[in-house]
């Protein structure tokens, strides 16, 4: 790996939601155990020469509708670390539920990378069942159908080498083609898990979020993101509230904000 192929990752909050039940959060949780915030991000990972964003979380409407608290557009949370939205070349959506592709609008010149089994899959049968069609928002699929039409679209299947030091991986489960994002850093791979895991207990204790396509592939998935990243404590589950306590912030007038992910977590 040479120097100039590594990359610093950015964790930017943009939202949350206080209050929820460890049952929740997890199979088989205690629904008495309160203690349960989900945080909610976007991820920058910037190199020397690309910039790649991680998911678009969701705007104000959706919060509105879900009754979700968004401290900031993720567009605005990305300008705080330095990205404007609008010059971002490439765009990874890890999987089409609404608080991971909820504004792709705001990167009009990005290219976006999908997993081809996510599009089949939000715009197939499976969305006959009111169960796995409620993380879906009816317009950032059309949006996504309209991106492919425009040509703005790059479908992988599988694993995939998007640049030096950048790959997606297919980790079936919690949707059927969610992907994680393996990152060169200067501390070694780091694995964007996304929601192959939600929260770092999800994968210490093996138990699954219950939003779940196939609970057999989202198990196989932890010793997955775990080998990918070839260290447990290189994996960043997707909406835990300790990822910013554990990383140091990407300023100090960015804490609890936004954390540098390719520094060694305390
Ligand atoms: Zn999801
Ligand atoms: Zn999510």
């Amino acid at each position: 790996m040479q120097d100039g192929d590594l990359y610093e990752i950015y964790a930017v909050k943009y939202g949350e939601v206080a209050d929820r039940a460890m049952s929740e959060n997890m199979i088989g949780g205690d629904p008495h155990d309160m203690s349960g915030q989900l945080d909610f991000y976007v991820w920058a990972v910037v190199g020397r020469s690309r910039t790649f964003i991680v998911d678009t979380g969701f705007n104000h409407e959706t919060a509105a509708e879900r009754n979700r608290k968004l401290q900031r557009l993720p567009k605005e949370g990305l300008a705080l670390v330095g990205v404007d939205a609008g010059a971002v070349r490439d765009v990874i959506v890890t999987h089409m539920h609404y608080d991971h592709a909820g504004t792709l609008s705001d990167f009009p010149n990005a290219r976006f990378h999908l997993q081809a089994q996510e599009m089949e899959y939000a715009t197939g049968p499976c969305m006959c069942h009111e169960v796995i069609k409620a993380p879906y928002h009816v317009e950032d699929v059309c949006t996504m159908v309209r991106k492919l039409y425009a040509g703005e679209l790059t479908f992988h299947d599988g694993d995939a080498q998007l640049a030096p030091g950048i790959s997606v991986h297919h980790i079936g489960g919690h949707a059927k083609g969610l992907m994680s994002v393996r990152v060169e850093t200067r501390r070694g791979p780091v694995v964007l898990a996304s929601d192959a895991a939600h929260f770092y207990a999800n994968l210490e204790q093996r138990r699954p979020f219950p939003i779940v396509y196939n609970v057999a592939d989202l198990l196989a998935g932890f010793d997955r993101l775990e080998a990918l990243a070839g260290a447990p404590d290189r994996v960043v589950p997707g909406h835990d509230p300790r990822v910013l306590h554990r990383y140091p912030a990407a300023s100090d007038e960015l804490k609890g904000i936004a954390a540098r992910l390719d520094a060694e977590p305390a």
